[in-house]
């Protein structure tokens, strides 16, 4: 049994009225561990320790703070092994993947965001007979609440950038994904990362997130997840005049015509679809191909999917892991059936899969329907799982009003070849990341979030310098 504690002041300490909740290993869906379930007292702690701590860290040069931020990115990659062997576990994804992926990527954010700090310009405006400039002040203590699909990786995106910025952090990651949140506590305290300045507290959202959004001495809220709480923070958060940004959830689509790369298009749509059991963000879930190459289209990616190993997620050969929770694993198997009640025909996986020695745990077939309607729920609402639809489609005007005809606008996808067909789509469509011939290359520069119910704001590079910072003018005549 791992016992996780929370960060608060420096220290590993347990929650004031020390309760837990169940920690659940997917992979075999039973207990492992215990998670704080925080509460009102353990807020009220981090919140003076991050106060206290906001004068010493918001006046430490630059090059200090970027100096412990790059020793945090250093540590994480001397733990790699040890945090993906730790995220496959609580998470239920292949630990090749969080090898490959999550953990460096984790790091990648301290590291870019120790870095960008250093090129942090701020602006002057000239008048005739004055100079107006921009200053940037750190805002003070900052909330951060984050999900369970990339754990650590989702929750360094936004602690690294506020740290950098000069501010304190009261940082909640996912009850249902705490651990490399709990490693990285570790990690800080090595990084001589001062006394409060991070402070990671444990818990449901109910509580801890909550609390977290309503405090008033917390300035800004960074939110990752579903649309649903997303709104339940707007809602808490606007009257207060916090600073808010919010990434929520999504129903992106893939538009596939007829001459693209084909080979390249197939392959990647393998992984835009299925990578993480299809609890990405940015999976797509909406496949639409051009009427010419639909049956091709379909055999060759029926075959390659029911080629793929579901599995336990220790196993290098596995490509699909175990789903995250009980909860997440029942919703999508209420979709499956959902889908089939509107009138889908599956055309490969559709029923939960028993690994030998690993019956008890949460394994879904990646799923493949056809013969829905744009507008029915299977299309429309978020499933998060390894479940996507097939739909062709005959022109261009035609794929635009079925992809842009959901709620949600995160992200999408497109393969042509045609320069100014992918150019006419990328403008038109309603989502706030276009991939062309290509999926989920990240640039950490680049302004990343959704529109419509996917997201206010944006994060990465100068945008989430900008969230984390006020601006000041101050105007000098001469
Ligand atoms: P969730 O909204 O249930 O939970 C996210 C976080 O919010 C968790 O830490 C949770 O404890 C906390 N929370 C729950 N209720 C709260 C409340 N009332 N007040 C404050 N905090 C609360 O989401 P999830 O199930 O953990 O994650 C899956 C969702 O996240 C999907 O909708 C997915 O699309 C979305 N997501 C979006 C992005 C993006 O960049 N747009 C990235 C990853 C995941």
């Amino acid at each position: 049994m791992h016992t996780i504690s929370n960060y608060i002041n420096g220290e590993l300490i347990a929650p004031c009225a020390g309760n837990y909740l169940d920690l659940y290993n997917p992979a075999i869906g039973q207990v492992y561990g215990k998670v704080p379930d925080s509460d009102i007292a353990d807020i009220a702690l981090a919140v003076k320790a991050a106060e206290e701590a906001f004068i010493a860290w918001s006046t430490t040069s630059i090059t200090d703070r970027s100096r412990v931020l790059a020793k945090i990115a250093d540590l994480i990659e001397e733990n790699l092994e040890r945090f993906a062997q730790a995220e496959s576990i609580d998470n239920g994804k292949p630990v090749t993947l969080a090898k490959s992926v999550d953990i460096p990527r984790s790091a990648s954010n301290f590291r870019f965001f120790s870095q960008a700090i250093t090129q942090f310009a701020t602006q002057a405006h000239e008048m005739t007979d004055a100079i107006n400039y921009t200053l940037r002040q750190p805002i003070g203590v900052i909330g951060t609440i984050s999900p369970w699909n990339l754990p650590l990786y989702l929750f360094t995106w936004k602690i690294a950038p506020a740290l950098a910025a000069g501010n304190t952090v009261i940082a909640k990651p996912s009850e249902i994904t705490p651990m490399t949140a709990y490693l990285l506590s570790e990690i800080c305290m090595e990084a001589g990362l001062p006394k409060g300045v991070l402070n990671i507290v444990h818990g449901d959202g109910i509580k801890v997130g909550a609390e977290i959004t309503k405090h008033p001495k917390i300035k800004a809220i960074s939110f990752t997840g579903s649309t649903r709480v997303g709104k339940e923070i707007a809602k808490i958060a606007a009257p207060m005049f916090k600073k808010v940004s919010l990434e929520m959830g999504g129903k992106n689509p893939n538009l596939i015509f007829a001459d693209c790369n084909y080979d390249k298009m197939l392959n990647t749509t393998v992984r835009s679809s299925f990578s993480n059991q299809g609890q990405i963000c940015l999976c797509s879930s909406r496949l639409y191909i051009e009427a010419s190459i639909y049956e091709k289209f379909k055999k060759d990616f029926v075959e390659k999917v029911k080629a793929l190993k579901v599995g336990p997620p220790d196993l290098e050969l596995t490509n699909i892991g175990a789903i995250v929770s009980k909860l997440q694993y029942d919703k999508v198997l209420s979709y499956i059936k959902l889908a089939k009640e509107e009138g889908g025909t599956i055309l490969t996986g559709g029923e939960a899969v028993f690994p030998e020695g690993y019956e008890n745990g949460w394994y879904i077939a990646p799923t493949i329907i056809e013969g829905l309607d744009n507008d029915c729920r299977t299309n429309q609402e978020e499933i998060f799982g390894p479940v996507v639809t097939l739909m062709p489609f005959q022109t261009d005007e035609e794929v635009l009003l079925y992809a842009n005809g959901t709620d949600y606008g995160l992200a999408c996808t497109v393969w042509t070849e045609n320069i100014s067909r992918a150019n006419r789509i990328a403008k038109n469509i309603h989502s706030g990341i276009v991939w062309i011939n290509t999926w989920m290359l990240r640039d950490l520069r680049t302004p990343f979030g959704g529109m419509k119910n996917s997201g206010v704001g944006r994060e990465g590079g100068v945008e989430a310098l900008r969230f984390f910072t006020e601006p000041k003018n101050v105007c000098i005549q001469f």
